[in-house]
């Protein structure tokens, strides 16, 4: 299959600056030399502990943040290199559904006005096309026309994030980031959304980028899942391989927290020591070298590089190498 996103060293640093002259004093590196690419119509998982840069990186790759270095490749388009104006048009393809819909849907608008705003914006000029749009959307997330009149504060919060992927849709995008889309959500709801998301990635061969904090929920949508820890890819698999043979020591210890059915696959809980240190002083070498149960010397000084071990299957740590 075709790549449709291919990122290329893409970094994120934000300056620290001090004293009355404002000069910088390091940074924080919030996204610090990251590189994959996606097929069409595939679902990327991206997983890490808050903090880890994964929104960051969701953000940067829409230009919503504006990286700091690096090549983010759209259907083999650089579009860091666009300009703003270029940028806008582009965004059509490339759209984002937030954590929280209710702080990202204007408690102002009803849901009619904020389907329709990204079709105005865009210039759907046809009041009688915008209004068949907007119907066809708010049906295909499971809503009905009723509901067009209200506002966000009358929905449920699973309903609020089916208006936000509506409103996602609304431009007939091809890459859709999904950024913790069901975390702020109930249990019993999150497995809705993720379904729905499912059947949309089906009807409309979209291609995801979903980023959540554990790898549970991750396990039932994504086809590759990539672990970041402090701005950096540790590894990146198959779903079926990182949740049968995970390879970095920190994906070992995530898995191990996630709650198995199964008493069968039951796996020891890997308990890190410490706190994830904060990406304004991330560690050298390996970052994961102070929490790490296998730490060796060269861990403190030397970056593992994220390399293929085996078919498809990349990890950053010197173990493998
Ligand atoms: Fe642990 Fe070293 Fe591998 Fe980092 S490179 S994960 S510290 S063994
Ligand atoms: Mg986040």
């Amino acid at each position: 299959t075709e790549t449709l996103l291919e990122v290329r060293n893409l970094k994120k640093y934000y300056p620290i600056q001090k004293g009355l002259l404002g000069r910088t004093q390091g940074y924080v590196k919030a996204v610090d030399d990251i590189s994959f690419s996606i097929k069409k119509g595939e679902t990327f998982g991206l997983v890490g502990e808050s903090g880890c840069g994964k929104s960051t990186t969701g953000r940067s790759l829409l230009r919503l943040i504006e990286p700091s270095s690096g090549q983010i490749l759209f259907e083999g388009e650089d579009i860091t290199k666009l300009s703003q104006a270029e940028m806008r048009k582009r965004r059509k393809e490339m759209q984002i559904v937030f954590q929280d819909p209710y702080s990202s849907l204007d408690p102002k608008h009803t849901v009619q006005r904020i389907l329709e705003e990204p079709l105005i914006v865009h210039g759907v000029k046809s009041s009688a096309e915008r209004q068949k749009t907007i119907a066809q959307l708010i049906d295909v997330v499971g809503l009905t026309k009723a509901h067009l009149s209200r506002y966000p504060h009358q929905f449920s919060g699973g309903q609020r994030q089916r208006i936000g992927i509506a409103r996602a849709l609304a431009l007939k995008p091809k890459l859709i980031v999904a950024d913790e889309p069901v975390s702020a959500l109930d249990v019993s709801i999150q497995s809705q959304v993720i379904n729905l998301l499912k059947d949309l990635q089906r009807e409309f061969g979209l291609t995801y980028i979903f980023i959540a904090h554990d790898l549970s929920v991750v396990k039932h949508i994504s086809d590759r899942v990539a672990v970041m820890y402090l701005g950096r890819i540790v590894e990146i698999a198959t779903k079926d391989k990182l949740y049968a043979e995970p390879q970095h020591p920190y994906t070992q210890a995530l898995l191990s927290a996630v709650p198995e059915p199964d008493p069968e696959a039951k796996r020891e809980r890997i308990l890190l020591k410490g706190e994830v240190p904060s990406p304004a002083n991330a560690p050298i070498g390996c970052a994961f070298h102070t929490r790490c149960p296998a730490a060796m010397d060269i861990c403190k000084t030397e970056r593992p590089v994220l390399k293929e071990t085996s078919d498809g299957h990349l990890n950053a740590c010197h173990l493998y190498s």
